[in-house]
């Protein structure tokens, strides 16, 4: 009976994201990435912050109040700033929490240190508090990353922004979800570590993790599986890695910055931010909270 169960379960979860979970049981990485890739990341990056300045009281970009709201969060306690990094000449438009256990700095530090390729697959960093932890979220179709409480590991935001490159602001065409991709997976006999086992889209961006730090530094850490996953790490490199994962190039095709609009909410806002909520967890665009150890 329980396995009965547990099978319509998997069934109906694949049919809502159409994805696929538990891919493998061995990890190359069992402890996850955080600690063999964090600190090669933070030796051999530097983010290039220009300046970066506060908005004044009163107006956000639409994206950074919906996703306040559809958090449960005022807007009103948002703080909002551009930050202008030295390879582009359009400063992208942060958002914290008052309360989020990142700072400005943390963020455009974190966020600064990706290749200009890789930032420009996104459109608000926004950041929001925790209790305790970090998670973290991207909404494919718009380009913006929520950095939930201590979320100042690289490897975090690489992996946010993996589910940007993923999706491309189309997640109907994930690049996890296409043959080649699956037949890789396929011939691969790992998973990065046990987080990638949630889903296909899950794995596709812990292996971009590992792709993005062996073209920073020609190698990667130690595996327990030597070789386990280069299928999928080959494809994914060759794939992407001249115009998205090299260090190099500028900021062409960014998204839009959205509108900006007053903090303030309507009474009509909040009704639509309650439907909007309830829509939220079933989108299949917005993936996560994604959780990190
Ligand atoms: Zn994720």
């Amino acid at each position: 009976m329980v396995n009965i169960l547990s099978g319509f379960a998997a069934v109906a979860a694949i049919s809502v994201i159409g994805v696929r979970a538990d891919l493998k049981n061995r990890t190359d990485y069992p402890d996850g990435l955080s600690g063999p890739f964090g600190p090669g990341y933070s030796e051999n990056t530097e983010a290039h912050i220009q300046w970066f300045s506060q908005w004044g009281d009163g107006w956000i970009p639409q994206g950074c109040k919906d996703r306040f709201l559809g958090k449960g969060y005022n807007a009103t306690d948002a703080q909002v700033f551009n930050v202008k990094y030295a390879d582009c000449g359009r400063a992208w438009t942060f958002c914290r929490h008052k309360d989020a256990q990142l700072s400005i700095e943390d963020m455009a530090d974190s966020f600064g240190r990706m290749s200009v390729h890789m930032r420009s697959l996104v459109r608000h960093p926004i950041a929001l508090p925790s209790s305790s932890g970090c998670s973290a979220l991207a909404y494919t179709n718009i380009g913006d990353i929520v950095m939930i409480g201590n979320c100042k590991g690289i490897t975090v935001w690489v992996h946010e922004t993996g589910h940007q490159l993923d999706a491309r602001l189309n997640p109907s065409k994930r690049f996890s979800g296409t043959d080649p991709w699956l037949e890789a997976l396929e011939l691969d006999t790992c998973v990065p570590d046990s987080y990638a086992n949630t889903n296909t889209v899950e794995d596709f961006a812990q292996v971009v993790v590992v792709a993005q730090f062996n073209t920073l530094l020609g190698s990667i850490p130690e595996e327990a599986f030597p070789g386990c996953l280069d299928h999928r790490h080959s494809l994914l490199e060759d794939t992407f890695r001249s115009d998205y994962l090299e260090y190099i190039g500028h900021c062409n095709n960014r998204p839009a910055d959205s509108e900006i609009v007053l903090m303030e909410t309507t009474t009509r806002e909040m009704k639509m931010i309650r439907r909007a909520k309830v829509q939220e967890d079933n989108d299949p665009s917005v993936v996560g909270p994604c959780t990190f150890s």
